[in-house]
């Protein structure tokens, strides 16, 4: 142990040494700075984080605990030696997973402030993240027709699943039965694996999963059913969440028996608005009283954006802060965004799987300024 602490000594007093002890102690607050400011978005946990800070701890109290106990008499020493024991279960412990395991990601960055994040999930599928607030809306379906975007593979296990970082869904919303919009067993297998989680929406859909989903009956009593009725608006609280049903019609004459349910969801402050396949028509909105929501964001199915009609719908009946194009086909996406940004400037559109935005944006340029 002498010799040791001579020769750390030693190692400390050459030009070397006093240049890394200082730098040690940067490092040692950058570290911890740094983990702390990571710590809950990050998903490893880092070996190199947990070997910085060993190193860091037993460079900066190592050398001055052996140099003491070189001074010291008999008594001193042992406690100097207890100290130095001490150093060592608290640099195995920085080292061990125990202490620095990170925590599990949020399936997007939490947001601290007012506003929300949103990540695109696929076709009109969206997670819609605020501090400890998740809701999935229309997010949880299938392969359906070649001309949809739907989660693939992967994502589709971990959503189904419910693996991290989609182990803290709260809420999962869904406007209607379509395939593009929902799979029975993708919504059934979410709810099973996520006890957390709470299913609202239509009856139709309700009785979707509970024909086809065999695991039912350890889910009903998370299944909430909210009536439908064209022009009705449905206000509710689920899990901690305000939220509203909207009565919207499908599109579409052969779409009549669909019951398209839409959102106003309240997060952070923040309001968002889906409205599935809604038709484009001005009836279909004029009754909800949707300007008087003072909308943050709107997943609108990007042909609204791309007619007369769908415009004027989205300016005088919906007026969102915020607007997102959803519901782009795979084969046309980069087409479709470039006539969405000339037909709707300041509007998002969703294109690729994963895609996450901050909401207010960061760039944002005021969508009632749009050329006629
Ligand atoms: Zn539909």
């Amino acid at each position: 142990m002498r010799s040791t602490a001579k020769w750390l000594d030693r190692v400390l007093r050459t030009p070397v040494g006093k240049l890394l002890k200082p730098r040690s102690g940067l490092l040692f607050v950058l570290s911890v700075v740094g983990i702390e400011e990571e710590g809950p978005r990050n998903t490893r946990t880092n070996t190199k984080e947990r070997l910085v800070r060993f190193s860091v701890i037993s460079w900066i109290v190592g050398p001055s605990l052996l140099r003491l106990r070189l001074r010291c008499d008999s008594t001193m020493k042992q406690m100097v030696n207890i100290l130095l024991l001490a150093l060592l279960v608290v640099t195995s412990l920085c080292a061990s997973d125990q202490v620095i395991t990170k925590k599990q990601p949020d399936a997007v960055p939490s947001d601290k402030g007012r506003g929300i994040l949103v990540t695109y999930i696929a076709n009109e599928g969206v997670l819609v993240s605020a501090g400890d607030k998740q809701v999935l809306i229309d997010a949880l379906h299938r392969e359906y027709k070649f001309a949809y975007a739907f989660p693939p593979p992967d994502l589709l296990r971990s959503l189904e699943s419910a693996a991290s970082p989609y182990n803290k869904i709260d809420l999962i919303l869904v406007t209607h039965i379509h395939g593009d919009h929902f799979h029975p067993l993708s919504v059934g297998l979410h709810l099973q694996n996520n006890p957390k989680a709470r299913l609202v929406s239509s009856e139709q859909i309700a009785e979707g999963v509970k024909k086809d989903f065999s695991g039912f009956g350890t889910i009903e009593k998370r299944v909430d059913r909210v009536p439908h009725e064209w022009k009705r608006k449905v206000e509710l609280n689920v899990a901690g969440i305000n939220l509203k049903g909207l009565g919207l019609k499908h599109s579409g004459a052969n779409f009549s028996w669909i019951q398209n349910l839409g959102y106003i969801v309240e997060l952070n402050g923040t309001k968002i608005l889906h409205i599935g396949d809604a038709d484009m028509t001005e009836e279909n909105f004029s009754s909800l009283g949707l300007v008087e929501e003072k909308i943050d964001v709107a997943f609108i199915p990007y042909w609204f954006l791309l007619s007369n009609t769908g415009r004027a719908i989205v300016q005088n009946q919906i007026r969102a802060k915020h607007v997102i194009a959803v519901h782009v086909p795979p084969a046309e996406a980069a087409q479709v965004a470039e006539q969405v940004k000339l037909a709707y400037p300041g509007a998002l559109t969703f294109t690729h799987i994963l895609e996450t935005t901050p909401v207010p944006f960061k760039i944002f340029q005021s969508p009632f300024t749009i050329p006629s």
